[in-house]
């Protein structure tokens, strides 16, 4: 217990500050344990080509079900993974979690799906994470085309030249790379070049007003024109409404995913969807023929 000094704060703050860190560092017990309770799944999220309307892949996102306080959202525990370390093990074991998953599909028969797997910055500056995702797809016999990982800009800025050769490196192992909520980070265009990555992902938050928000429908084309000139794949994320659908597919963004087409299900839900096979989206022919 620490000892009045002159400068310390005031007792009421310390006790104030006592409760907080005893609550964050009873959350990290819990998240400790919860690998090892089981009490971590992955949902997917489908992400639909827009010209055939079917799904061209999904994405892993993490939840953690805890017996009393219920279902707690990755945006509230991963940061606090990442500031302890926890998502070394977690992140392992959502990568590997994933490709089994992936392998499971193929082996029940169903059509080939790239699978998108998000890495926290740590992960990707770990010592050894190409050789992780090398070990995981041999054991799970995955191609590496299959797979994809997402990262955000301000990952590859914390250390422009490692950052590239790792995506180098993992390019050249044929994983592909997509860059997560693009367009909300500082990098500079100019290092979009220097970057091996196969597609953009623009922001739910252009996406949202895309309709109502000029700003926001010319970034968006911005987004997309800028993506096909560097012949990058590009995919807007949080899609809710089919003007939304339609306005992307007029200016030519390949990929949507979003609340539209599915929320993010579990994985028998999602093998029910892509077995049956039926277009999640109305195809690019068929709105263009709608009237608004
Ligand atoms: P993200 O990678 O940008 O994932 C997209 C988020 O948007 C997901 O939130 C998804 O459920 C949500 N979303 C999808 N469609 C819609 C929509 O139409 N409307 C709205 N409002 N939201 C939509 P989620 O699952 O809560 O994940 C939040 C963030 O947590 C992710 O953002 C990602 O940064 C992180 N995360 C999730 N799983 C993992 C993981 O396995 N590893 C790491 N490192 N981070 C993860
Ligand atoms: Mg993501
Ligand atoms: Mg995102
Ligand atoms: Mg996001």
């Amino acid at each position: 217990r620490a000892r009045q000094h002159p400068g310390a704060p005031p007792q009421f703050f310390a006790a104030e500050m006592n409760l907080w860190t005893r609550e964050r560092l009873d959350l990290e017990t819990r998240l400790r344990r919860a690998l090892e309770a089981g009490q971590l799944e992955l949902y997917y999220q489908p992400q639909i080509d827009l010209k055939s309307g079917q799904i061209a892949g999904v994405e892993a996102l993490l939840r953690w079900h805890h017996p009393q306080l219920g279902t707690i959202s990755p945006a509230e525990f991963i940061p606090l993974a990442e500031e302890t370390g926890l998502i070394l093990p977690i992140g392992d074991w959502v990568l590997r979690t994933a490709c089994e998953q992936a392998r499971a599909w193929r082996l029940a028969g169903l059509p080939p799906l790239r699978i998108a797997v998000n890495l926290s910055a740590l992960q990707f500056a770990q010592a050894g994470l190409v050789q992780r995702v090398e070990e995981i797809l041999a054991d799970t016999e995955l191609s590496p085309g299959e797979l994809e990982l997402e990262i955000t800009e301000s990952v590859l800025m914390r250390d422009i030249e490692g950052a590239a050769q790792t995506l180098r490196t993992l390019h050249a192992r044929g994983v592909s790379i997509a860059l997560d909520d693009f367009g909300t980070g500082y990098s500079s265009l100019a290092y979009l070049k220097r970057f091996q990555i196969d597609r953009l992902k623009i922001d739910r938050s252009f996406v949202r007003d895309i309709c109502a928000d000029p700003d926001d429908a010319a970034l968006t084309q911005a987004i997309v024109a800028m993506a096909r000139n560097l012949h990058l794949s590009v995919i807007a994320e949080g899609v809710e409404t089919s003007t939304q659908q339609r306005f992307l597919c007029e200016h030519g963004c390949d990929e949507a995913q979003g609340y539209l087409f599915s929320h993010p299900l579990p994985a028998a839900e999602v093998t029910e969807l892509i077995a049956a096979g039926h277009p999640l989206a109305r195809t690019q022919e068929t709105l263009a023929a709608e009237p608004f």
